[in-house]
């Protein structure tokens, strides 16, 4: 170092040095936003390159400034003008539709956080793991419908993948990855959503409202109804099978309704080890985003004694069917999985829309699944006809429950 520079300038160029580059796929939503707060208690720390978004340009183009962002990039094409007035007298890189969502990944950030809901993170995510950026992935519908595809990627081009799915980044906290042989099984814990201990009677009435209502955590519409269905936990399921080095049969799932631990990791000399939290997705977000080290988060800090109890169970398979649902997709493998997102994205956005009832969600996976056959798949192009054709088929399905 230049020891002639004033040690306030050196301090400067240590910081800049050090900034990490980040950049939100999805920074509207409830993760992004999440994200973006705990960047905001550091800013120092870290640099903004890309910020994206599906519809919302005025609180895309308020980020952006807030946060003096290089590009800003809305996925729907027919509202460029309308981002590109919001940030007229900013030099801020703007660019609209799927094509500029992989400018945005392309963007030379070291972290890349992956928080659009649903397949359509697919490409944009492969395209920062095409250039070994660090992904810090709450998208844990590109896994599920490109999980073999997705890691061999991860693999090839060296990228770093760090869950943020709470159950999963628990999991990464926990899991001996120098000794996977000594793991017997790997439990993901379920709040088991707003109905757990509904009646199934009582389940047909459910609305979308009561539906995105969820008792600990506030998230997306698509993840909140997938929680009432257990859809979610099925989706963890296979999540967990492509992040971590565990057979099929280690992967179980248990009711705890406070979500206070996080998942655990059952090791062959009986100790098991947990992760334990207040439910707020900053935990997790921090932990990748100031991986491999630590930082300080806003989270309620955890008190037991306030607690007082943690409550178990079993899920109930009968009235929550999704569970036995993706335990078959995950063993078929295949294309099964592909099939199986692609249904329960047109399922629920269905539901949400009033189309269908609430137990029409698992309906129309099940029949979708039954309807087509699986096959290996190789390629990216073999997931999108597996995906465009399972959402074709499935929205004939919700197209004859409403007539
Ligand atoms: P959200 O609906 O609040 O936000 C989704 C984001 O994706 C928004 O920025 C939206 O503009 C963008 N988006 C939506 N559709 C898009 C499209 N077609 N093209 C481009 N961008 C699009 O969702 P969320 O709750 O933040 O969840 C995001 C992801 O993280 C989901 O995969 C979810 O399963 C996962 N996740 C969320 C939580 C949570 O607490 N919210 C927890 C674990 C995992
Ligand atoms: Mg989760």
């Amino acid at each position: 170092m230049d020891m002639s520079l004033p040690d306030l300038d050196r301090l400067k160029l240590a910081s800049t040095q050090t900034k990490k580059t980040v950049s939100i796929l999805g920074s509207t939503g409830s993760i992004g936003c999440n994200t973006l707060d705990l960047v905001s208690r550091d800013r120092d720390a870290y640099g903004i390159k890309a910020l994206t978004a599906h519809k919302n340009v005025a609180k895309l183009a308020q980020q952006a400034i807030e946060f003096n962002a290089e590009m800003a990039v809305i996925a729907d094409a027919t509202l460029y003008s309308d981002l590109k007035s919001a940030l007229l007298d900013t030099d801020i890189k703007v660019a609209a539709g799927e094509q500029a969502l992989n400018e945005a990944a392309d963007m030379p950030a070291e972290w890349v956080m992956s928080s659009i809901v649903g397949a359509a993170g697919l490409k944009p995510t492969l395209t920062a793991v095409r250039r070994g950026a660090t992904i810090a992935l709450a998208n844990k519908e590109c896994l599920v419908c490109a999980g073999d595809f997705m890691m061999d990627q991860v693999r090839e081009y060296g990228a770093t993948m760090l869950p943020v799915d709470s159950e999963h980044n628990a999991i990464f906290q926990i899991f001996d990855f120098d000794h996977p042989e000594t793991v017997e099984k790997i439990t993901l814990t379920a709040s088991g959503g707003p109905f757990w201990n509904r009646d199934v009677a009582d389940m047909t009435m459910i609305t979308p409202e009561q539906a995105v209502n969820h008792p600990n955590w506030s998230m997306g519409a698509k993840i909140s109804v997938d929680s009432a269905t257990l859809m979610n936990k099925g989706l963890e399921l296979i999540e967990a099978y492509y992040l971590f080095p565990v057979r099929k049969d280690q992967l179980d799932i248990i009711i705890h309704p406070q979500s206070i631990i996080h998942s655990m990791v059952s090791y062959m000399d009986g100790s098991v080890l947990a992760q334990l939290g207040t439910p707020d997705m900053r935990t997790p977000i921090s932990y990748a985003l100031a991986w491999p080290n630590r930082m300080s988060t806003p989270s309620k800090k955890l008190d037991l004694t306030e607690i007082g109890t943690l409550d178990f169970s079993k899920p109930d398979e009968a009235r929550f069917p999704s569970l036995n649902i993706t335990r078959e997709v995950l063993q078929n493998g295949g294309s099964a999985p592909t099939i199986l997102n692609a249904s329960n994205e047109v399922a629920v956005y269905a539901f949400l829309e009033g189309k269908i009832g609430f137990l029409d969600i698992a309906k129309i996976v099940e029949e979708t699944l039954d309807k087509i056959s699986f096959h290996n798949m190789t390629s990216l192009s073999d997931v999108h006809d597996v995906d465009d054709n399972a959402r074709r088929v499935s929205s004939e399905l919700i197209t004859g429950i409403m007539n």
